[in-house]
């Protein structure tokens, strides 16, 4: 995005001088975001370590610390308290904590969300406003976990249901990008006609995959992030899928296994191109270069993917016109 700006300066002269400046707003958000906003992988390994620490225990009190990370009324967040954790899960980039009698507490991370478990709880509630803590669950070992946000957008949300189908994002999830097959793959693909980039990415076409594993997986498949999907040839979109399922397999089995704490740096360990602008590509050499939009960028490499052709950056376009 790109806005004039017109600044009153004071010339080296020593007179006043008009000078419409034009700025850039930047992009790609808080630079600690790059690699670290939770996909598919991430999910997956927060709800097995969720799991290997929360199942059996009973939820003793919930706090809802960021009142509006709640999206849900009825059942009210009390319902979830005395309530045994059976289970956990996960739908596209949805963490599910599954409590006995058919309670679900679903949520959203977004770009800025994270779990963080905690051994000791300290009994008084987080106060609100102060601090990223959106939800803070206690179990009866003493410990828990909190749900946070850092930044200042706050799309955080979770939901308590009797069934996660009644979470509308998980309802409208098209088929999960490491359940489905090539044939189903292949169909979702054709689905919507766009960018590859733009449609690998879309949650109702397929579920799982955002900014930095499409990256990842584009490079991996040798294809143009901006390649449209009903142009790509048979061939092509085998190779896409074969790439979805062999980059996000071998991202969740890094992840899964390790704690919530170290996730964020394994997986920025095992990125090959996204967030890794003007450093070499581990295939080519070439230099990773990145396409900037209004509220996020794309890494690629030219020789892999684009013929050694670079990529318009459309905001520098505009710029310069
Ligand atoms: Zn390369």
């Amino acid at each position: 995005m790109a806005v004039t700006r017109t600044t009153l300066k004071t010339c080296f002269s020593g007179r006043i001088c008009l000078i419409a400046v034009r700025v850039r707003l930047v992009a790609a958000g808080p630079a600690g975001y790059r690699g670290t906003v939770p996909e598919l992988p991430e999910v997956e390994a927060l709800a097995a370590d969720l799991a290997d620490r929360a199942v059996g225990h009973r939820v003793t009190r919930v706090d809802l610390v960021a009142i509006n990370a709640l999206k849900t009324y009825d059942p009210p967040l009390s319902a979830a308290h005395g309530r045994e954790v059976v289970d956990t899960g996960r739908y596209g980039k949805f963490l599910d904590l599954v409590l006995d009698g058919g309670l679900h507490l679903v949520t959203h991370l977004s770009r800025a969300g994270w779990l963080h478990y905690r051994d000791a709880l300290p009994p008084a509630p987080p106060r609100p406003g102060k601090g990223p803590i959106a939800l803070r669950v206690h179990l009866d070992s003493g410990g828990g976990f909190d749900l946070t946000e850092q930044g200042t957008q706050k799309r955080l949300a979770s939901y308590l249901v009797t069934d996660p189908q009644l979470v509308p994002g998980v309802a409208k999830l098209g088929p999960d990008a490491l359940a489905v097959d090539l044939d189903g793959f292949s169909a979702a693909m054709r689905k919507r006609r766009g960018q590859v980039k733009g449609v690998l990415t879309d949650q109702e076409i397929l579920a799982g995959i955002g900014n930095a594993y499409s990256d990842e997986i584009l490079h991996r498949a040798r294809l143009s992030p901006f390649a449209i999907t009903d142009r790509l040839s048979p061939a092509q979109l085998d190779a896409l899928f074969t790439a979805v399922r062999e980059v996000l397999t071998e991202a969740v089995t890094r992840s899964v296994g390790q704690h919530a704490a170290s996730l964020k740096a394994e997986k920025r360990s095992g990125l090959v191109v996204h967030a890794r602008t003007g450093l070499p590509c581990p295939i080519c050499g070439d230099l990773v270069r990145e396409v900037s939009f209004a509220d996020s960028s794309l890494q690629y490499c030219p020789t892999c993917q684009t013929g050694g052709k670079p990529l318009a950056d459309r905001r520098l376009s505009k710029l310069i016109r």
